[in-house]
């Protein structure tokens, strides 16, 4: 890539897309304790939320699918006409769905039959103790790398990152949303040592969460022409579109070792119109 040659920057890509071919990239690592908990404690039935474009639904529908679990997922917002794709992933998975208001969604004001005890639930996103736990797990060379960047959506998976990385190491969080002004404290709760410095970029959302231009596409097609990875556009598109960007603003110094954790997504570009991408 062009981009990747002027300055000297050493970019590496870590291929968690690959760890799985539903239970995709970050899914599998903020996952696995919450699934081991739950058959630890003899649950049957797992809960867990979403929006309609949640990779994490999905990935939670296939892996309690594939582990013998029930599944269950609320999702945000009125049961729409038409399902996306991960709507009906998730219900080919054997996913029940139980839609809320948003309003209701954002109050947490769940149905009563949801409290039953048998249940055991998975907060949106994985975020909490074991999603982090999970997601430090990412495994690396870690004494090869001078700074990790990844995609941010609820900041498990960077908290994560920064709990496991080296001494010295940086890691730098491209944020997916605009204006999610409570994502810094919330990254921050995660973290073991909660005075590290956070590096959140903003800005590279392409209009907000899941939008995207024919700009962001045509990147995503050219990065695909040129060296063979596919990428999706709700995360690791802007991602990846984040990392050149900032190349090209001097954000990283020459012979700087980054690694891109390509943190899965790809079941997402299904929601495109067909003819948009090259792969
Ligand atoms: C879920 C997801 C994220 C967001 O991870 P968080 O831990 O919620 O910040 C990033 N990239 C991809 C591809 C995802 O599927």
């Amino acid at each position: 890539m062009p981009w990747l040659s002027r300055y000297g920057v050493q970019v590496s890509v870590l291929r968690t897309d690959k760890v799985h071919p539903v239970v995709s990239g970050n899914k599998w690592f903020k996952l696995k304790y919450y699934l081991e908990e739950a058959n630890r404690l003899q649950k049957k039935d797992i809960v867990t939320y979403g929006g309609a474009y949640s990779n994490h639904l999905v990935a939670t529908a296939a892996a309690c699918q594939q582990l013998g679990f029930k599944s269950i997922g609320v999702i945000r917002g009125e049961e729409p006409k038409h399902y996306s794709h991960t709507l009906k992933d998730a219900l080919g998975y054997g996913m029940a769905l139980q839609f809320i208001s948003r309003e209701q969604y954002r109050r947490k004001q769940w149905p009563n039959w949801l409290t039953d005890s048998g249940f055991y639930h998975i907060p949106t996103g994985g975020y909490g103790p074991l999603g982090v736990q999970g997601a430090a797990t990412i495994p690396y060379e870690k004494d090869k790398f001078d700074t990790l960047v990844c995609a941010v959506g609820t900041g498990t998976m960077l908290a994560g990152l920064m709990n496991g990385k080296a001494v010295g190491a940086k890691v730098v969080g491209i944020s997916m949303f605009k204006n999610n002004f409570s994502l810094e404290a919330e990254t921050r709760a995660l973290l073991t040592d909660t005075a590290a410095t956070l590096h959140l970029v903003q800005g590279y959302h392409f209009g907000g969460y899941a939008r995207f231009t024919p700009e962001l596409l045509g990147f995503m097609n050219d990065l695909y022409a040129q060296t063979g990875v596919p990428t999706d556009f709700v995360y690791t598109g802007k991602l990846f579109y984040a990392v050149a960007d900032l190349i090209e603003k001097r954000y990283f110094s020459g012979g700087e070792r980054v690694l891109v954790v390509h943190c899965g997504g790809l079941q997402g570009n299904l929601s495109l119109p067909k003819g948009q991408l090259n792969f």
